[in-house]
């Protein structure tokens, strides 16, 4: 056994974690400060900002729940929802699942939209459910499935959910940082994302917002929010205000680590980096179809960031997927759910799309198709 773990250098097209910039993984062997240094809390304020800058929000209650996007997905629904509330929830993949699952574990009645794994929800299919359950507490979707690569509009639906006097709750993990994504523009009241996948941060941080209605919403809740760890009337307390009280101790390493993420988006400009996603998907896409790649997602809502794909005929995925891997150092993910073994899931995430990832890859499968 070595004492010491020296991962290989792998090139991170899958799903997420992507490939972090230099800098970011710099930041993470600065030294240690406490977590209540006011060099810290200094830290912690300027990374609100930024995400609050990214997000193209005001919203206060804006900052970083210390675990990864799952975690956000339970804040979000374990503060906004408690026994007795109905919700409906968007299912076409398998976040949308996992949002049911947790909202009927905090006692709410789930109203299911299901879709086809691929499709998108339409704003048709809301109104119908709107006259099943005229007013729910929350409506929730996933802008960026990432199971399937579908971009789900958000606009008209958000108007719907607002019309019913309902909160809007947005899944924005593979969104942020990827695609264009106005918060408060587009009536979002409850946002969760993830450190890991356009950040191009380290995994195991979930970036969070909440609007001045989903706040007022937490304040009227008539019982305690069954997960301490997730309360954010307590951790509010943590993130928010000139008095910082203890609640758990931030993993200081990684808010630098996301702190440098941010500066790079930052420096970039979010919308430079939403053309740059958009523009390195076309050139995958040119080349994967020349290879016999076949898309899985239609054309008007196929997300740039995720490009999910049928191998051409008579292709074993496990194998050639072993093969990138092990020959090629390059990982892409495989499908899930009613996909597993039927499709690729290729990242173009954060630092991970650049041409000269598309040419690696591309290079890769060309020497390695029959
Ligand atoms: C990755 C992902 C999550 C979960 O994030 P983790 O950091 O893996 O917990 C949630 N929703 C979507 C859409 C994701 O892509």
């Amino acid at each position: 056994m070595s004492t010491t773990f020296n991962p290989p250098t792998r090139v991170l097209m899958g799903p997420g974690p992507s490939d972090a910039h230099p800098r970011v993984l710099q930041a993470m062997a600065r030294p240690l400060i406490g977590h209540l240094d006011p060099e810290f809390i200094r830290l912690m304020d300027e990374v609100k900002q930024m995400i609050q800058d990214t997000l193209y929000t005001s919203n206060h209650l804006t900052f970083v729940v210390s675990a990864p996007g799952s975690a956000g997905m339970e804040t979000c629904l374990v503060n906004l929802l408690e026994p007795g509330d109905e919700c409906i929830i968007c299912i076409n993949g398998v976040f949308g699942t996992r949002m049911a699952d947790i909202a009927s574990r905090c006692g709410a009645t789930v109203h299911k939209i299901e879709t086809e794994w691929g499709k998108i929800t339409e704003p048709d299919q809301v109104r119908a459910a709107l006259k099943v359950c005229p007013k729910p507490k929350l409506l929730a979707l996933v802008h960026a499935e990432t199971s399937t690569g579908a971009l789900q509009p958000i606009r008209e639906i958000s108007d719907l959910v607002h019309e019913a006097g309902s909160l809007l709750v947005v899944d924005a993990v593979t969104s942020y940082g990827g695609v264009r994504l106005h918060m408060d523009e587009w009536g979002i009241d409850a946002l969760y994302s993830g450190s890991q996948k356009c950040l191009s941060a380290p995994p195991g941080l979930s970036p969070v917002s909440f609007s001045p209605a989903a706040v007022k919403a937490l304040e009227n809740r008539k019982t305690k929010v069954q997960s301490w760890f997730l309360d954010l009337t307590m951790v509010k307390n943590y993130w928010e205000g000139s008095r910082r009280a203890y609640h758990h101790t931030a993993p200081v390493s990684a808010i630098y680590a996301l702190h440098e993420a941010l500066a790079l988006v930052i420096e970039e400009g979010i919308e430079h980096r939403w053309d740059r996603h958009h523009e390195v998907h076309l050139l995958l896409k040119g080349q994967l179809e020349s290879l016999g790649f076949r898309y899985l997602v239609e054309e008007d809502y196929r997300l740039p960031n995720l490009n999910s794909v049928f191998l051409p005929e008579g292709v074993d995925e496990a194998v050639l997927r072993q093969r990138l891997l092990h020959e090629y150092n390059i990982e892409v993910g495989g499908g899930l759910g009613a996909f597993a073994g039927k499709i690729w899931r290729i990242g173009l995430m954060g630092e991970s799309c650049t041409p000269n990832h598309v040419h690696m890859l591309t290079g890769a499968l060309r020497a390695l198709l029959p």
